[in-house]
């Protein structure tokens, strides 16, 4: 007999088991489906950054949402997902990233989100491993966070599952089910689910379940590295960017983090099947560390670091894609992340879990509606090309782009 639920995501990372959540909390017998172990693919893997300040007001208001979600999610369920109040550094070294940074101060003001330009002294003190003397510039954002990846991924899922939700781990979705132009369900490989809404949170391999619609996003390698434990490391210390060299840097298990976004990114022309396929390249973390080794010396030497990456996706307009999928009633869609839909995950499932309720609602959402791309046609050479862009430049407002950083 063919199972019934009122709700069916497909896809148990972040964003994926935070939909489950809100749509479990809000009563909907709602079930989660994965094709692997639940929480296993690149949600895990991520470094769990999240800052206040956005390219846009939306993302700034989702963002900091996020992180009130987070807190209270701890608070709520008694699951730790590491949440660290460290603030962050941004440090420019260039003219056009050090006018990027005044334009934020005068941003930040606007949008309510605190922030200040300090010197090379007050930075170094802030995270002692930082050489900033060269700066042209560094900012300070106090209330920019970072949490465990891995804890809170199976958190969320665990929470969902503690709500009511129904987990369904190794359960592959082969087809999503239409009738007419309604959704109707999912076939998967244990046989089919009856559903009138179905929400795609498949990471990278979300756009072809949604092979009918128009969602233009390419999944990327991203990578990161872990040091072993360095002298003078505390959990409480800013995550740093770079911005010139597009770096990121935080405290991790007593040494430093590094990851970031090579000018070459690896657009993953066949998306493989688990995360653990997807081959780590050293000579990109190799490189990025040495973009760095002024700031950060300490990673001159990376010997007895662990590596690992995952499967983000870029949009061509490196906006995210939240909402319904166009012409299947029913049918949603929450990715499209942009190496940035970890931290913000609570906050995005929330807004779609509006919109579920009430599709008359989407419009506060509307920079992010997989919608805004219908009618739209768009080459797939075209959408790599801005996806490449995107990567390249990830920590470079469009300004410093126009100004080549
Ligand atoms: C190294 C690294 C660092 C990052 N740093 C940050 C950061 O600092 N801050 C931040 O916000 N984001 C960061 N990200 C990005 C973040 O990891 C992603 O935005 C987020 O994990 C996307 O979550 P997801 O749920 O869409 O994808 P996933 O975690 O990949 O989940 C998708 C799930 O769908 C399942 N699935 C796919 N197809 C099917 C199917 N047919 N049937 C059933 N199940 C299916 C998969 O098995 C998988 O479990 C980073 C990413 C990486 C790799």
């Amino acid at each position: 007999m063919t199972k019934t639920a009122d709700a069916i995501v497909i896809g148990s990372g972040a964003l994926g088991g935070s939909a489950a959540l809100h749509l479990a909390r809000a009563g909907y017998r709602t079930f989660l489906l994965d094709r692997h172990a639940i929480a296993s693919q690149t949600s895990p893997r991520a470094a769990g950054l999240s800052a206040m300040l956005r390219p846009s007001a939306l993302m700034t208001r989702l963002a900091v949402r996020g992180v009130a979600l987070l807190d209270r999610f701890e608070d709520e369920t008694g699951i730790p997902v590491g949440l660290t109040h460290s603030g962050s550094l941004k440090l420019a070294r260039s003219p056009a990233l050090a006018a990027q940074l005044a334009s934020e101060m005068e941003l930040s003001a606007s949008r309510g989100v605190t922030a200040r330009l300090i010197g090379a002294r007050e930075a170094s003190a802030m995270m002692p491993l930082l050489r900033a003397r060269d700066a042209a510039a560094i900012a300070h954002y106090p209330d920019d966070v970072y949490l465990d990846a891995a804890l809170f991924t199976r958190g969320v899922a665990q929470a969902a599952a503690d709500c009511g939700a129904t987990l369904m781990p190794d359960t592959m979705v082969t087809e999503v089910l239409v009738g007419g132009s309604r959704v109707r369900g999912v076939k998967t490989d244990q046989g089919e689910i009856a559903a009138p809404i179905v929400v795609d949170a498949a990471g990278a391999w979300a756009r072809s379940l949604a092979r009918y619609a128009v969602l233009p996003m390419v999944a990327v390698r991203h990578q990161l590295l872990v040091t072993r434990p360095l002298a003078g490391v505390r959990p409480e210390q800013p995550v740093t960017r770079i911005l010139d060299a597009n770096v990121y840097v935080r405290p991790c298990d007593g040494g430093l983090m590094l990851g970031g976004y090579e000018s070459k990114p690896l657009l993953l022309d066949a998306v493989p099947a688990d995360v653990a396929d997807m081959p780590i390249d050293h000579a990109v973390l190799r490189d990025l560390a040495e973009a760095v080794a002024a700031e950060f010396p300490s990673f001159a030497d990376l010997s007895g670091a662990s590596l690992r990456g995952g499967m983000p996706t870029m949009t061509l307009d490196d906006e995210h894609l939240i909402g319904p999928v166009p012409g299947t009633a029913g049918f949603f869609v929450i990715g499209g992340c942009n190496v940035g839909g970890l931290s913000t995950a609570l906050a995005f499932a929330e807004e779609l879990c509006r919109i579920i309720a009430d599709p008359g609602a989407a419009d506060t959402l509307a920079p992010l509606l997989p919608a805004r791309f219908t009618g739209q046609d768009v080459s797939e050479d075209a959408l790599r090309k801005a996806c490449r862009l995107h990567y390249g430049q990830h920590y470079w407002s469009a300004a410093a782009r126009a100004a080549g950083g």
